[in-house]
């Protein structure tokens, strides 16, 4: 009974005495806290710079660091090397820089688009191919996406060579007939599956049969959008070689091909020629157009690379005939 009493009265004063001491720790936690924190803030500005601003975080992309965007050039040459690198068969270093150096342009000469529609086509486009290797130039090849799984190699060598892919469209479609949402589908099918297979991102579309709705329709302002929205241009052409009519052959494909100034009075300096890598005719015609351009003083380039170096330049949503 006696130690009960004891406790009764003990008890409450060892509780008061424990209060009391975490009471205690705690204030000393919180001024602790308050210490530490006022070191790392309170004096923070004072060591920096008197005009700080007030987001330090801010101060690494802030800077005028000497780190450029790397120019189109350099992004156009890094991305040739990736894939001269990745599909070239390159077997060392002197057969990369070779080939690399084959990628150059003097912005003073004068150039030309060759373009190859509809393809790729089994033994034709690698012949054209051949040509772009042998002679060390450039053109661009507007794909059926549906040729697209039966064709890597040919498609992994037009990469290594510097050549530009454009866009189609999936099943040579002709777009007019198509929904905005069609259209969509059937133009960015191509883009994904060039992108997904290769890394390579799509830049020009040439709409089939060179139909894309008249100023002002429905088709033309919903392909503008999209172009725009996907950062590419459409693509129509200076001058065709009509390498798709039966009385064309390759002699006179060659002739089109060559032809300082057209029927229309077009010279070529400048200009998108039309071909399509299909027939045999247009890969014997090529054979010859080539090394009679490169006598005359032309650089092959791609469709970009002619843009680029153009007044205009490049603009997405832009529908160009040549470049001026
Ligand atoms: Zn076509």
């Amino acid at each position: 009974m006696k130690k009960r009493k004891k406790r009764k009265i003990a008890n409450p004063l060892r509780f008061a005495v424990g209060v009391a001491l975490i009471a205690l720790i705690l204030v000393l936690c919180v001024v602790l806290i308050a210490a530490i924190a006022g070191c790392f803030s309170a004096p923070a500005p004072a060591v920096e710079a008197p005009e700080e601003t007030s987001a330090p975080t801010a101060v690494p992309t802030a800077s005028p660091s000497p780190t450029p965007e790397p120019s189109w050039e350099e992004q156009r040459l890094s991305s040739i090397e990736h894939y001269v690198r990745a599909y070239g068969n390159c077997p060392d270093e002197a057969a990369i820089e070779a080939r690399m150096a084959k990628m150059a342009i003097d912005p003073e000469q004068k150039m030309v688009a060759f373009t190859f529609d509809d393809g790729p086509r089994t033994g034709i486009t690698s012949q054209i191919l051949d040509v772009c290797e042998q002679y060390g130039v450039r053109v661009t090849f507007f794909i059926k996406g549906d040729n697209i799984a039966s064709h890597e190699e040919d498609l992994m060598r037009m990469l290594s060579l510097g050549c530009e892919i454009g866009n189609h469209t999936w099943m040579h479609t002709n777009i007019e007939e198509l929904s905005a949402s069609e259209m969509r589908e059937e133009i960015g099918k191509v883009n994904d599956a060039i992108r997904e297979r290769f890394g390579y991102t799509i830049r020009l579309f040439r709409p089939p049969y060179i139909k894309y709705g008249d100023k002002g329709s429905e088709t033309r302002n919903s392909l503008v959008a999209l172009m725009e929205e996907w950062n590419m241009a459409i693509i129509n052409h200076t001058r065709s070689t009509h390498d798709t009519y039966d009385s064309y052959n390759a002699e006179k494909i060659y002739s089109r091909g060559v032809a300082e100034t057209d029927e229309l009075g077009k010279t070529l300096s400048g200009s998108i020629i039309l071909c399509h890598d299909k027939q045999q005719k247009t890969a014997d015609a090529f054979k010859r157009i080539v090394p009679e351009l490169l006598e005359r003083g032309y650089q092959l380039v791609t469709v970009s690379e002619l843009l680029h170096y153009s007044d205009d330049g490049f603009h997405a949503g832009w529908i160009y005939s040549s470049a001026k």
